[in-house]
């Protein structure tokens, strides 16, 4: 289906080059900087990315900085290493559009020459009002009849910052009685005295977006222009600007479909509410899927690259389980991650016959699937942590792990029996004694006795212990993402710290990024943040088991 779909961009470039309407691709990724990127922008940055590659051809990284208002410079720079990560290289090939504010003028004032643009008074509300609905047409605007000299006149006086904000815009002038609205005199410069983080002051005229963009692509020599579904009934006026600015570069804009995950805020302007709002710690929080938050999270570029190649490229809005996503950073981390033991949840278990305080150092392979890994020793001794839940007093049938009586294995060390335990006032157990079998060293049968439970474990006496956070999703599925008042319904249980969690001491220095997988558990990461040199602590990126199955 993926390879299907995908194909209907590649089919469109590779027919223009048959033609020769184009001799080469040169593709973009036009971020706003008024925010993160999200898992929907690296479906995008990896589309135009891929495809410039694919076909020889050309990306270009462009900042679509012609909206001074909500545009920082904190945003230029997150964008641009986020799309370093992902492998997306722009070296030579970094532009801004706010650099072409001067020909974009130029372009307005030939517009204007040949009568296809005009100055006029409309405030906001008239221009809305006159522009009609999808009903209605529209009507004609009273100052488009401006002669050429009055428009060049008052267009210039608008750059020259004699109007105040709002009295006066030039718009192309069009068809007001077009079926589609955005072709009905769309205004192209709006006066807004506003400082902009490149050029400063020297501009008090700023073009929309529906001009700036095909003039960005034309003077850059874009050739394939490649947006999201909400512009297809844009791209008259994008033909229209392309047509009628008179310059030598004629690029042409293809739609697909947004990437959705369902029961999760991909959308920038949702995320910056929770950003602003305090409901999460930052645009990297590893319950967010910005981009940032995603290699927070522990997520590899593969895995991102991966997913987005699974989801296809399609004509049509579909929503996509982030379970896949999930599938996708599983499949990558199997192979290449070290495997640990970490207790999230310790209880002592004490060996009554290990004959001394002693550590003895035991041999663990690193990746069982992986011999490339290689191996490490881990410390054993009389004293270790088992989880909480490897342990029941009166167990249910087919419970296989430790309760009275019962003999298992300790991963990679030997087999115990388990002899008595203590608990608290309470009745929670508090200590789990056990005998060890020595000829049972590295988990080896020693006479063909069976066990049929193998569980992890800690020496107490060389661990190290930390902070572990485990992630649910941020949104409460039962209710849905947004409420009536468009807030997200939130998750309580969105995260979770668990203190004190016990791990094999091997992990102590883990470096920012490296992830490991706790065995019976789930993939992890030292956080890049919160992690000081030598003492890292733990994000869960996705528990090993997941209900989610592979669509065929
Ligand atoms: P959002 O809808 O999240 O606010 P945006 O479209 O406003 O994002 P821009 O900075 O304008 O963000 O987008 C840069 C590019 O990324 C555009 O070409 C846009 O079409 C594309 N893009 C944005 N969201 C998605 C998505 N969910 N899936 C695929 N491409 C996307
Ligand atoms: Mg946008």
């Amino acid at each position: 289906m993926e390879n299907i779909s995908k194909n209907f961009i590649e089919r469109e470039i590779e027919k223009d080059l048959e033609e020769g309407v184009y001799k080469e691709v040169v593709t973009r990724f036009p971020p706003e900087p008024n925010g993160y990127l999200h898992i929907g922008h690296a479906k995008s940055i990896l589309l135009n990315y891929g495809l410039a590659q694919k076909y020889n051809g050309t990306f270009h990284m462009r900042f679509d900085d012609t909206n001074p208002t909500k545009e920082r410079v904190e945003f230029v720079d997150s964008i641009k290493e986020d799309i370093e990560w992902l492998g997306a290289d722009f070296t030579n090939q970094l532009y801004f559009a706010s650099d072409y504010f001067d020909k974009m003028y130029d372009a307005a004032v030939t517009l204007i020459k040949k009568g296809k643009a005009y100055v006029s008074d409309l405030n906001a509300d008239e221009i809305r009002e006159y522009r009609g609905t999808l009903e209605s047409p529209g009507k004609k605007d009273p100052y488009s009849d401006r002669s050429v000299e009055e428009n060049l006149k008052l267009f210039e006086e608008m750059k020259d910052g004699k109007y105040e904000d709002g009295t006066k815009v030039l718009r192309a002038k069009i068809d007001m009685n077009s079926p589609n609205i955005n072709m009905r005199d769309p205004i192209l410069y709006r006066v807004a005295h506003l400082t902009h983080h490149n050029t400063g002051d020297k501009w008090c005229i700023y073009p929309m977006y529906d001009f700036a963009h095909p003039m960005e692509d034309i003077i850059e020599g874009v050739t394939h222009s490649i947006c999201t579904l909400e512009f297809e009934d844009h791209r008259p006026l994008y033909d229209w600007v392309v047509k009628e600015v008179d310059l030598e570069n004629t690029p042409r804009q293809i739609e697909f479909a947004k990437l959705y995950l369902t029961n999760v805020v991909t959308g920038k302007r949702y995320i910056k509410k929770l950003v602003e709002e305090g409901k999460v710690d930052g645009w990297d929080d590893p319950r967010l899927v910005s981009i940032a938050a995603l290699r927070r999270r522990g997520y590899t570029k593969e895995s991102i690259a991966n997913f987005v190649e699974l989801c296809g490229v399609s004509k049509a809005n579909s929503s996509t389980d982030i379970g896949m996503l999930e599938y996708c950073i599983r499949e990558d981390l199997k192979m290449k991650a070290p495997r640990v033991m970490a207790v999230l949840d310790p209880v002592k278990l004490v060996i009554d016959n290990y004959p001394n305080d002693d550590i003895e150092y035991l041999d663990a392979p690193n990746n069982m699937e992986n011999p490339e890994l290689g191996s490490r020793q881990i410390p054993f001794g009389k004293e270790l942590y088992i989880n909480r839940d490897d342990f029941m007093i009166d167990p249910p049938k087919k419970y296989y792990r430790l309760f009275p009586g019962n003999e298992v294995r300790l991963m990679n060390a030997y087999f115990v029996t388990v002899t008595d335990y203590e608990t608290d006032n309470e009745g929670n157990v508090t200590l789990i004694h056990c005998t060890y079998d020595p000829a049972s060293k590295g988990g080896n049968s020693p006479d063909g006795r069976k066990v049929r439970g193998t569980i992890h474990w800690v020496c107490a006496n060389d661990c190290y212990k930390t902070t572990v956070r485990l992630y649910e999703n941020l949104v409460d599925e039962e209710k849905g993402v947004y409420d009536n008042d468009g807030n997200v319904n939130l998750n309580p249980n969105s995260l979770t710290v668990i203190k004190d969690c016990v791990i094999e001491p091997s992990v102590k220095d883990a470096k920012p990024y490296d992830r490991f997988q706790f065995v019976r558990s789930g993939f992890y990461v030292a956080d890049p943040k919160d992690s000081k040199d030598g003492q890292p602590i733990f994000n869960r990126i996705v528990p090993l088991k997941s209900s989610f199955k592979m669509p065929k």
